[in-house]
């Protein structure tokens, strides 16, 4: 909880409310799993974080003023180490292109996470000033607009309030096996949930919070992307 409340404040003290993937540690925290990574502010660095994880990475431009990344350019999957600094350099390119007065903070190196055996789902808070923190969950990824498949409950939740949103969404069958795939791992998503609950609630300042996507996967979830705004 110190943890969390010190990267919420570094992001305070930066004299934004919006706050993105460098805020991933607060999701950390929680105990809610993320990819391994870090935001860099250099190519050298980029490419010392890709040599760490030791395998093709995924590189996201972190601003403030850039809320969709991949719409501007900003997301670059399965990159080589080899390719780290040049791709450094495109993604900040691709950001002033946008917006000439973007601050940068950096970018994010991250390791891949395995899509093709996941589902890509969303779990979100809205505050309510009636109701209270609004806990979202439902299909993410592509589909998220097309299909809006989601569920919405007042946080904090019981273990079995988390259960309930899973089964509440159409695409339940999905995250259980349907078509032969492997199920996914219901009882970290529902923990995970759970996590979120937790933090929002500890925390009241945060007004809005995404996870977009929460990979949902046989071994466990990964959180791969954060928004979050403060009051
Ligand atoms: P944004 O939502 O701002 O465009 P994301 O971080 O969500 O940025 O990245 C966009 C998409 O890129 C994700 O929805 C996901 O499909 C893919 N992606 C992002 N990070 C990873 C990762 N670590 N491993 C695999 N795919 C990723
Ligand atoms: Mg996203």
């Amino acid at each position: 909880r110190e943890r969390a409340r010190e990267v919420l404040e570094s992001g305070a003290r930066r004299g934004s409310n919006r706050l993105g993937v460098e805020a991933m540690e607060l999701l950390d925290a929680y105990g809610i799993p993320t990819p391994q990574g870090d935001v860099v502010s250099s190519p050298v660095e980029a490419e010392a974080i890709a040599e760490e994880i030791g395998d093709d990475v995924v590189m996201k431009i972190v601003s403030p003023d850039i809320l969709h990344k991949s719409d501007i350019g900003g997301v670059e999957v399965g990159v080589p180490v080899e390719e780290v600094r040049d791709t450094y350099e495109d993604l900040v390119v691709r950001a002033r292109n946008y917006q000439e007065d973007a601050t940068i903070l950096g970018v994010q190196v991250q390791e891949m996470v395995d899509l093709d055996n996941g589902v890509e789902t969303i779990l979100g808070m809205n505050r309510d000033p009636q109701f209270g923190p609004l806990l979202l969950f439902g299909l993410g990824g592509i589909f998220v607009e097309v299909l809006e498949d989601n569920t919405v409950s007042v946080a904090p939740v019981s273990e079995n309030e988390a259960k309930g949103m899973l089964d509440d969404i159409d695409s339940a069958p999905l995250l259980r096996g349907a078509r032969g795939s492997e199920p996914v791992d219901e009882a970290t998503l529902v923990e995970t949930i759970q996590r979120l609950s937790q933090l929002v609630t500890d925390f009241p300042a945060i007004v809005e919070l995404d996870i977009n996507p929460l990979v949902a996967r046989p071994d466990g979830v990964q959180a791969v992307d954060l928004r979050l705004t403060l009051d």
